[in-house]
Parts: C-alpha cells; sequence; structure tokens
C-alpha cells in the first residue's frame, strides 16, 4: 500500500514458479511450531531467495529496456500504435498499453514465482492461484484510472514545455501523491479488503485508552481482513488529513495478544504523531524534482546514442523509463534509510508510551516467526533492502529503552 508506513521487513515484493493451488482456511491458525533453527534457516532461505528474485526483476527490467530501445522494436510499437489513430495522445496510450501487455508477459515467471509459488512454498498464503490473479488484475483495473491522467498530463508538459517538461509534471506528481494519500485509505484500501472498526471489547479499552492519552481519534482504528490473502500479519498508518487511521491485520488480531497488539498499536501511533507519513512525502516530493530534472539532463543527451531525435518521440520513451529506473535504484537505499530512522523512533515511542517493553518484544519474535523474516540479515543487505531495522536490532533496541 502506498502512504501506509507498515509493520515489518523488505519491501517491494515482485510476484513468482509452478505449485500445486492449496486451498487453505479462511482465518490463519497458529502454524505448529518446528524448531526455532529451522524457522530462522527457512526465514534466511525465504529472504535470500526474495532479495535475488527483486534484483533478477530490476536486471530483466534493464536488460529488456535496454534491447528495446537499441533494436527498434520500440519504433516498431510506435508505428503499430499510428496505424490505430493520428492523434499523438491516442497514440501514446496504445503505445503504453502495448508496452505494459509486453512487459507483464515477459516478467510474468518471476512475478508469479515470488509472489504465489515461493508463498505457498514457505506456507504464507491464503491465496488459490485464481484470487491471487484476480488480486493482480484488480491492482490493473484500479492503476488506470490513476495513470492515464498522469501518462497524458505528462505527455503534455513533454510537447510545451520541451527541456522543462520537468518542472511541471513534478508539479503533477505532487498533486496526485497529495490525493492519492488522502483518498487511498477510504476509495482505494477497500477495493482490495474489507475494513470494519474494531470491536468493542478487552483490546478496544486499551486502544480508546491510549487514543485519548495522545489525541487521536478512535474512529480511525479499523480491522482489515489480511488473511484473505496471507498468513503474514501486519498493521500499518496510513492516510493524511481525515482519511489518517490506523489498520490493523487480522492475522495480528487474532495470533497475537492483546498488550502485544497494543504495543503494535503504540508503534502506528508513533508514526502518526511524528508526521512520518508527512516527512516521507516531503522527501519524495523534493527526490522527485530532482530525479526528474537529472533524468530529463541525461534522457535528452541519450537520445541520440539510440538514434531518437526529439524527447517527445513516443519511441524513445522506453529510455526515460530506464533513467529513471536508475535513478529509483540508486536513491533507495537512501530512503530505506530515511523509512529505518522512522521504524525506530516508532518504536521508541510505542515503549515510551506503553512502557511494556517485553509484550512489543514478544510481539517482533511474532511477528518475525508469522513473517519468515530473516531476524539478522547481512548488515550490507540490511543497508540496501531493509525498509524497517532487522528484527534482532529492533528487539535489542526495545529491551535497552529506558522507558
Ligand atoms: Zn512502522
Amino acid at each position: 500500500m502506498q502512504d501506509a508506513s507498515t509493520l515489518t521487513s523488505v519491501r517491494r515484493h515482485s510476484g513468482g514458479h509452478k505449485t500445486p493451488v492449496t486451498t487453505t482456511s479462511e482465518s490463519p491458525s497458529p502454524q505448529p511450531n518446528p524448531p526455532t533453527a529451522d524457522i530462522t534457516n527457512q526465514a534466511k532461505e525465504y529472504s535470500r531467495k526474495k532479495i535475488w528474485l527483486s534484483i533478477s526483476g530490476a536486471a530483466l527490467f534493464f536488460v529488456l529496456t535496454l534491447l528495446v530501445v537499441s533494436t527498434g522494436i520500440s519504433a516498431a510499437i510506435e508505428e503499430f500504435a499510428r496505424g490505430f489513430s493520428s492523434n499523438e495522445y491516442v497514440v501514446l496510450l496504445i503505445f503504453v498499453t502495448a508496452f505494459g501487455v509486453l512487459e507483464s508477459v515477459v516478467s510474468f515467471p518471476l512475478s508469479y514465482y515470488s509472489g504465489f509459488y515461493l508463498e505457498h512454498k514457505y506456507n504464507l498464503s491464503n491465496q488459490t492461484f485464481a484470487n491471487w490473479m484476480w488480486e493482480r488484475f484488480k491492482g490493473t483495473l484500479v492503476g488506470i484510472p490513476i495513470g492515464v491522467p498522469i501518462l497524458l498530463a505528462f505527455f503534455y508538459c513533454l510537447k510545451n514545455f520541451q527541456e522543462w517538461w520537468w518542472l511541471p509534471v513534478s508539479g503533477v506528481l505532487f498533486f496526485f501523491s497529495v490525493v492519492l494519500a488522502r483518498l487511498g485509505p477510504t476509495l482505494i484500501f477497500p477495493l482490495f479488503y474489507k475494513f470494519q472498526p474494531i470491536e468493542d471489547g478487552n483490546l478496544k479499552s486499551k486502544i480508546i485508552a491510549l487514543c485519548e492519552r495522545v489525541g487521536m481519534k478512535v474512529e480511525g482504528v479499523f480491522v482489515f481482513n489480511l488473511s484473505k490473502n496471507t498468513k503474514k500479519a501486519n498493521a500499518a498508518f496510513a492516510g493524511i488529513g481525515k482519511s489518517k487511521r490506523i489498520i490493523l491485520g487480522d492475522t495480528l488480531t487474532a495470533n497475537f495478544t492483546d498488550d502485544e497488539i497494543v504495543t503494535v498499536f503504540a508503534h502506528e501511533l508513533g508514526h502518526y504523531k511524528l508526521k512520518h507519513i508527512r516527512t516521507m512525502m516531503l522527501i519524495g516530493t523534493l527526490s522527485t524534482f530532482l530525479g526528474l530534472y537529472l533524468t530529463a539532463q541525461v534522457y535528452a543527451a541519450s537520445l541520440a546514442w539510440f538514434g531518437f531525435s526529439s524527447i517527445d518521440q513516443i519511441a524513445a520513451l522506453p529510455l526515460l523509463t530506464l533513467w529513471l529506473g536508475i535513478y529509483s535504484l540508486v536513491t533507495s537505499p537512501l530512503s530505506n534509510a530515511v523509512s529505518r530512522k522512522h521504524e525506530r523512533e516508532a518504536d521508541r515511542y510505542a515503549v515510551e508510551l506503553t512502557s511494556n517493553k517485553s509484550a512489543f518484544a514478544n510481539a517482533l519474535r511474532k511477528l518475525a516467526t508469522t513473517n519468515l523474516a530473516d531476524t539478522e540479515p547481512h548488515p550490507l543487505v540490511e543497508f540496501l533492502f531493509y525498509s524497517h531495522p532487522s528484527i534482532e536490532k529492533r528487539i535489542r533496541f526495545v529491551e535497552g529503552t529506558v522507558s
């Protein structure tokens, strides 16, 4: 989920290899407990595979894009699109659609292996193959009304502002990021999950008490049916303005004790009180301006290498995505570092607010087991890929925090 600050682990998992479609129970049931060493080994293996898959996905994207712009495939797709219309914007939409279809076909085996096969192999998924495909399809459908206006605005800027295109496009992207952060939790998330206000009971009373202490409205606490897709537990703080809310996966509320859930909730409250989403959006916006500026320069300079003549030539646009991809690859360790800093702050906040180190440490241990997280990744792997400090570090930090 975009603009949601989640509770655990490595982000950007793409999707999958062949597996029997397992039918699993609707609600997450506690798994039998194999020896800890087994879990640790499994977690290491699973994490290693996921990271290699992310790297392979990125490498595949770069190689394919290079191939497409350097062999004339891109120009051929533009020609194909021109067969349908003489309107440049329509040609662009057809070009991007054809490209999107090609990309998703080529990357499907990887998506399937990572997003479906591995999740089942490690007993983390509750999805049937049909469910998994449906969720992906829904994601694409939802992406269309968001992506098309951005794409058209981008192309308009490219045509009309020429070498200054990056400036208005950054503005457009900022506008969309605010709209999405505001509308995501109320309009988009419910397309994927069912959200219900937290039920009355002991947990709710404890959560209300915490909310009152820090001045957050309790109407903003929801439980959602994460278990329809996965056995992994998670919670998040999402939204801005009136859509601000804390969402707890039913996999968390079903398998964790009230005290553990309260500490997890307090961590999310920390993100809320410390204004982490706002900070991330601000950093994201600055990074967008800088990234588009740099990309615009490199893109313009590199056009001739591939035989393109102008920046608004439709066949040249994949080259732009290549440079943007490189920019985001280079800057992702930086944004991960900021994210890890926020996570540590939210952890500290949770301990100080609840004064319950042991429950929080237990919750983190349980999360590691439930989500098969590598608790002690190699420091370089953590630096490059982890949006959260490793669980082991978090537990040491929590236990060492004076509350
Ligand atoms: Zn967090």
